[in-house]
């Protein structure tokens, strides 16, 4: 069985690490991939652009691949499946119509307002109907974000009136090119984040292990937004019944709407939720793809053929599908360039791959590129080193191992990583649980298996 997944960053280097661990699995491609895929065995690089969807296509034609994995939103929201179905191949993913879900904010909050799924109340605007009171008459903190694909970028949350109509200007005046035209203007919600991913076939879903990850940039989740400084799996908070409600009130009727509306989606969903302090799961965004960095750590739990998921969503057997998790926990940490989410610089040496290799673990690549003997840094999260274990301080301390033999000019981390799943664990233990994989595993475990 040939492979081809689409896309460069660490979850692709994390899908193409798992599909060519499977036996079946003779050649997995990665277009473009990085310098960590070119390490794995049966793995090559080929260099074709993630949203080059024509060279994609003729590639893909000519090698007769069996299954394509789009990994990035920008190819699935340029259609990229409809095109590879069409021409009668074998591509995870949803089409161009159904992945509007992540490529427009102003089309989901409205989606979302018309099917009754819980999320912030919203308006949007654009440049003709911008409304300055209605900004100002809103409660604060305020949030303001781009309507299209801003690279994780495009959310400011605004503590003053002042800095959101700053924001508004800024975005409707072109800072986030088209992206910004139209804007969404929406109610801070307070509570606790959960990336709550899941493979669907239309109206069938198969849940994967939980997960959730840590957005700011800094320890103590503060400092700007980023794409991701590092994830964990299993996520505590998910408690059997939180995971029932999710299932309950917002993916069944999201791939009900969907459908209703004439566009049924398969491939990964991915529901960014904002769980309230009485349990209500709002939606704050959703992605068509798999998250990054959420992708490493749970392809480091998954025991089952990512391949065979993927086929059996595609052919609508989904419901006879049971994956089978480690029962270990997995936290991945990401090395990025200093100065990031800001200015930051390219092409730094990075030491120590070689040892890590050898230490229990994986390091995952995101942003490298080799340069003569060299793997250097070429984007802004560059690494993630993802470590297993009984518990998250376990799988936590094998992952920073894997951090302190590795280091380039200016490497920057977060020092927390998981630090809200270890404090539950220890709350747990302390009140007499039994702690570990018990208290963390046994969540996430049972509501997977749901
Ligand atoms: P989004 O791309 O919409 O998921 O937003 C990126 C990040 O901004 C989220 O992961 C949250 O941390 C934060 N965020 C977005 N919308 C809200 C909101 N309404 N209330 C609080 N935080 C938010």
């Amino acid at each position: 069985m040939k492979v081809l997944i689409v896309g460069g960053g660490g979850r692709e280097h994390a899908l193409a690490w798992k599909c060519a661990q499977e036996s079946r699995v003779t050649q997995v491609f990665v277009a473009p991939g990085n310098a960590g895929t070119a390490l794995e065995a049966k793995v090559r690089n080929v260099d074709i652009a993630a949203d080059d969807v024509a060279a994609l296509l003729a590639f893909a034609s000519r090698e007769r691949i069996d299954l394509t994995i789009i990994g990035p939103e920008a190819p699935l929201v340029a259609g990229i499946v409809d095109r590879f179905t069409a021409a009668g191949l074998s591509c995870f993913g949803p089409t161009r119509a159904a992945a509007r879900l992540e490529g427009s904010k102003a089309y989901t909050k409205e989606f979302l307002r018309r099917h009754r799924i819980p999320t912030a109340s919203h308006a949007t605007f654009t440049g003709e109907n911008f409304d300055a009171a209605y900004v100002c008459a809103q409660k604060l903190p305020l949030v303001v974000k781009a309507d299209g694909l801003a690279a994780g970028k495009g959310v400011i949350i605004c503590e003053t009136h002042d800095e959101a109509l700053a924001a508004c200007e800024r975005m409707l005046g072109g800072a986030f090119g088209a992206a910004g035209e139209t804007i969404v203007v929406e109610e801070f919600l307070a509570g606790e984040e959960v990336s709550f991913i899941v493979i669907a076939s239309d109206q069938d879903v198969l849940p994967l292990a939980t997960s959730q990850d840590h957005k700011r940039r800094d320890d103590g989740d503060q400092g700007p937004n980023t794409g991701g400084m590092g994830a964990y799996s299993p996520a505590p908070i998910v408690t059997p019944e939180l995971h029932a409600r999710i299932l309950r009130e917002v993916i069944a009727p999201t791939l009900r709407g969907l459908r209703a509306d004439g566009s049924p989606y398969t491939g990964f969903l991915y529901a960014g939720l904002m769980i309230a302090p009485d349990g209500t799961p709002n939606v704050l965004e959703f992605n068509c793809r798999f998250g990054d960095p959420e992708t490493q750590p749970i392809m480091m739990r998954l025991d089952s053929e990512l391949t065979a998921l993927c086929e059996a969503a595609l052919a609508g057997k989904l419901s006879g599908a049971e994956p089978r998790w480690d029962e270990r926990a997995a936290v991945g940490v990401v090395m990025a360039s200093g100065g990031y989410p800001d200015a930051f610089r390219k092409g730094e040496p990075i030491a120590g791959l070689e040892t890590a290799a050898r230490l229990p673990g994986k390091v995952f690549h995101a942003a490298t590129k080799r340069d003569g003997d060299a793997i250097v840094t070429n984007g802004g999260r560059v690494l993630c080193a993802v470590g297993l274990g009984e518990n998250v301080a376990a799988a936590r301390a094998q992952a920073y191992e894997l951090v302190a033999v590795i280091h380039w000019n200016l490497v920057q981390y977060r020092r927390d990583i998981g630090h809200r799943a270890v404090a539950r664990d220890e709350i747990a233990v302390g009140a007499g649980g039994t702690g570990g994989t018990g208290g963390a595993g046994g969540a996430g475990g049972a509501g997977v298996d749901d």
